[in-house]
């Protein structure tokens, strides 16, 4: 609809600006010196050590890049691969609403039933006494994503109190947490990875995104930490779904993640354009819902309009020419509480239109 309203699209996440020039001559150089071929399946073992390498550096706990790392076809790979081999029929995933819309797809492919409990209003936090009351005998994974997408709430250290306390009293529980945008967080927080943790890294799988870090979604490429008995099974399903990742692009990440400043100047950057956009949009009758990570702004527009937020993105998009994404579209009961995310991974020139519009409205 973007595209076909010519509107200025802050609606589906990715960032405008390239990929660093060192990462693309990293890449071609690694495609003319003959890295063409097949990686081995569970991805390159230079690229697995350097993300063990990686993960330590940052205050993780000691990952074994032979046996608890799969370089994976993007963060989607690894959580699709993920489910298929460890839930099925008679299983039930608990998904935390607003949710990442691969989420609940993967578990009914999988044949297993999803189980879609709200978050917190309005801090997007887990709401831990619902989450427990919804655990059956059938409970068999929990899943979370911090920094949180749609609305860049972040996890906070009572949370992972509370994470520990639920894996303790529910010995079967397994966690799926997706840590895409790890690098991308605000104010002078720490991402609370549960890698930085023996017990919970001991119940977790983990995904990330390369694509995130350095501003290449179209690269399709991540992985997936878990430990040795459940990497065996995830295997199992990346083997026969893709088989293994692109080479070149492998080779070329694992030297680049020898600079740290390569992931961790994201931060800053990123939050230089929230705060970009949340100043230019505080003329406006929008109110900004505060965002502690990711690459996305959420905004209310309950003084602007009474109408649904699905109608409101459209209108958006049509009569006003800027494109969003209505949150609603991030819960399954298609819960409408009058917001809409924006992506801030662009320029100024893109975030001062859009907000010169939002402030005209
Ligand atoms: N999880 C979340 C929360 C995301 O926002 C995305 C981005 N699309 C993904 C997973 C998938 O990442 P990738 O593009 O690496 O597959
Ligand atoms: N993660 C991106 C978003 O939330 C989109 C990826 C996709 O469109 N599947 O906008």
């Amino acid at each position: 609809m973007a595209t076909e309203n010519n509107a200025l699209n802050l609606s589906q996440g990715f960032p405008e600006f390239p990929v660093s020039q060192e990462l693309i001559d990293l890449v071609y150089r690694n495609m003319q010196i003959g890295h063409n071929q097949y990686a081995p399946m569970p991805g390159l073992p230079i690229l697995r050590e350097a993300i063990a390498g990686k993960i330590q550096h940052i205050g993780g706990v000691a990952i074994n890049a032979d046996s608890e790392i799969t370089v994976t076809v993007g963060a989607a790979e690894a959580i699709f691969s993920s489910i298929m081999a460890l839930v099925g029929k008679g299983d039930e995933v608990i998904v935390l609403e607003p949710a990442y819309d691969c989420y609940i797809p993967a578990i009914e492919l999988a044949g297993a039933t999803p189980v879609p409990i709200p978050l917190n209003q309005p801090d997007f936090s887990p709401n831990w006494q619902l989450i427990r009351e919804s655990i059956t005998s059938n409970t068999k994974m929990l899943m979370i994503n911090y920094p949180h997408n749609p609305s860049g709430a972040i996890l906070k250290p009572e949370d992972i109190v509370e994470l520990k306390q639920l894996l303790e009293d529910y010995p079967e529980l397994m966690l799926l947490s997706d840590e895409v945008y790890e690098h991308i967080i605000f104010d002078g927080k720490e991402h609370l990875s549960v890698l930085k943790d023996v017990f919970l890294a001991s119940r977790s799988v983990v995904v990330y995104s390369f694509g995130k870090t350095f501003h290449a979604t179209g690269w399709k490429i991540g992985y997936v930490v878990a430990p040795e008995a459940i990497m065996h099974e995830i295997r199992k399903v990346h083997q026969y779904n893709c088989f293994t990742v692109n080479t070149p692009t492998q080779f070329a990440i694992a030297e680049y993640l020898q600079n740290e400043n390569n992931y961790l100047s994201l931060n800053d950057m990123y939050e230089k354009k929230r705060d970009f956009f949340a100043n230019a949009v505080s003329a406006s009758k929008f109110k900004v819902v505060p965002s502690y990570g990711t690459y996305f702004q959420i905004l209310s527009y309950d003084e602007v309009s009474d109408l649904p937020d699905m109608e409101f993105a459209e209108k958006l998009t049509r009569e006003y020419g800027l494109a969003s994404i209505p949150v609603s579209a991030f819960y399954s009961n298609k819960k409408d509480d009058h917001l809409l995310r924006f992506c801030f991974a662009k320029g100024e020139d893109t975030l001062q239109k859009a907000a010169d519009i939002l402030c005209r409205i």
